[in-house]
């Protein structure tokens, strides 16, 4: 089944109710909303020749036309691959050329550094306009296991990997939410304040199940003052938050106050949340709160701390239960696992695994690093953690190099890369360092060719990574901690850092 029949039920079913909205405002109905993708969708196939099964890049800030494209690209049978509009254009440039897009959607600002060889649909010029006017095609109907969304994740050996949501993927996580997340009434809303080529994007589909209405901010982006008063105007609203936005959210509220009585749900997920951060959070807006564990590679769906559990502080192991990531969520179970992938006891501490229906067939034109990460049908999450007797597991480390800021994952190797095309550069080893702002910072220690200034490093990153993923601080040493194997000990690093 396509995804986009939940859309067109919408459509059928409720055609009048908003479908869209950009703030306060509707954009357009569920029948609009449905009628619009399905001109865009034609117009794809039709007029820029896309075949079923084609992949369209979509590099968008958070606004009305990303719904409407995504939803072209299914409804056509086509594979959407939402790219972070934030990245670097080589970065871009990667993906485009990666994913063999046929077609790129985006906006003007974007679009002069493009790189890219295919055409390219800008949505605030004419060319999009026309594009709707083109003649509606019918919904094309999908299997379980055709690709819906390709989700680029950074890889852990530099190389962004694609892994291959597929409709069954995206129906299997859209039924496990409503069991193990929370509801969704009809009429309710979900706000995008979150990138929405990442988990704010996925969580599209629950609240299109249920008919709810899809807001995107005006300004594209985080902004509390905008989404407090977005919300004060739809009832029943949820949202999708990295723990950084949940803390800058009950900043915003404690020193400015505002009405909050229309937010329903705070979903929160993709970087580990401080117990501190939560009891204020808590204190702040009450018990709102569900949390997800999940990655590109089982979207949104591996284990869910639901609000029943945050609001049920009686509990004897209240606070133990808050610190974790939950239980596995319906549709997979999970385990944890020794280095050959065999299951440990409860307590002991391995790598999450997880197996069933949200967890992807692979990665796209890769099949070693499939074979290597799910190729048993057992995701291999990279990720550290334990289960307790009940079932929570509890995150304690990540595989050892990825570094989470902001909620947004940046991998060492990638920045190292970076750095050591720097001629000042001998050695470096990046790592992430605990900060109450952004989750973690990124930190390079560098050991010097000739001597190098901050600003000119800086400069060097801008040209080549996406401004997020630069380094905050520079930590000149005389050498790099290392092993028997000349491995660098970045736990060695950490330290040291701490002693600085
Ligand atoms: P991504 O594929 O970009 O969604 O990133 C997935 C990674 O984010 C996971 O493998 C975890 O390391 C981390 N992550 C996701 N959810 C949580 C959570 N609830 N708590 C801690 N870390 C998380």
């Amino acid at each position: 089944m396509n995804v986009a029949h939940m859309f067109e039920r919408n459509a059928l079913r409720s055609g009048a109710e908003p479908g869209v909205a950009i703030g306060g405002e509707t954009f357009c109905s569920h029948a609009l909303l449905a009628g619009r993708a399905a001109r865009l969708g034609g117009w794809m196939r039709s007029r820029a020749g896309l075949e079923p099964g084609a992949r369209v890049a979509i590099i968008l800030t958070n606004r009305a036309e990303y719904i409407e494209t995504a939803l072209a690209c299914w409804w056509a049978g086509l594979a959407a691959v939402p790219v972070n509009a934030r990245l670097h254009p080589h970065e871009l440039a990667f993906a485009i050329a990666h994913s063999e897009a046929g077609l790129v959607v985006s906006e003007e600002r974007f679009t002069a550094s493009l790189d890219c060889a295919c055409r390219v649909l800008t949505v605030d010029a004419a060319d999009y306009r026309h594009a709707l006017e083109a003649d509606p095609i019918a919904l094309m109907p999908r299997d379980q296991d055709d690709l819906a969304w390709l989700f680029y994740t950074s890889g852990t050996t530099g190389r962004p990997k694609g892994a291959m949501i597929t409709h069954g993927n995206i129906r299997a996580m859209t039924y496990s939410y409503f069991i193990d997340i929370d509801t969704i009434g009809e009429g309710d809303a979900i706000f995008h304040a979150a990138p929405l080529s990442h988990g704010s994007g996925l969580y599209m589909f629950p609240h299109a199940a249920r008919g709810a209405v899809q807001v995107v901010p005006e300004s594209g982006g985080f902004d509390p003052l905008e989404i407090e008063h977005g919300i004060a105007r739809r009832p029943g609203t949820t949202m999708f938050a990295a723990p950084t936005m949940v803390k800058r959210l009950t900043r915003h509220v404690r020193e400015h106050g505002g009405d909050w009585r229309n937010l329903k749900t705070v979903v929160y997920g993709g970087a580990p949340m401080y117990l501190a951060d939560l009891d204020e959070a808590h204190a702040t807006f009450g018990h709102r709160f569900a949390q997800l564990y999940g990655q590109g590679e089982s979207p949104m769906t591996i284990t869910a701390l639901d609000k029943a559990a945050h609001a049920n502080t009686g509990h004897p192991r209240y606070r133990e239960r808050l610190q974790s990531a939950g239980t596995a969520q319906t549709v997979v179970e999970v385990r944890i696992g020794d280095a050959q992938g065999l299951a440990l006891p409860k307590g002991e501490r391995g790598e999450i695994m997880a197996r069933g229906a949200s967890v992807v067939p692979g990665y796209w034109r890769d099949p070693e690093a499939t074979r290597r990460t799910m190729g048993d049908g057992w995701l291999r999450t990279g990720d550290v953690g334990e289960m307790d007797e009940d079932g929570f597991v509890t995150l304690k480390d990540r595989s050892k190099d990825l570094i989470i800021s902001g909620g947004t994952n940046v991998y060492p190797r990638e920045v190292e890369e970076v750095l050591l095309r720097h001629a000042g550069i001998r050695e470096v080893s990046v790592i992430g360092i605990p900060d109450p702002e952004w989750g973690e910072r990124i930190v390079a220690c560098i050991v010097e060719a000739s001597p190098t200034e901050d600003c000119e490093l800086d400069r060097h990153c801008l040209d080549h990574i996406a401004r997020f993923k630069r380094p905050k601080t520079y930590l000149r040493l005389t050498g790099l901690p290392k092993n028997n194997y000349g491995k660098v000990l970045k736990t060695e690093l950490r330290a040291r850092f701490a002693e600085t």
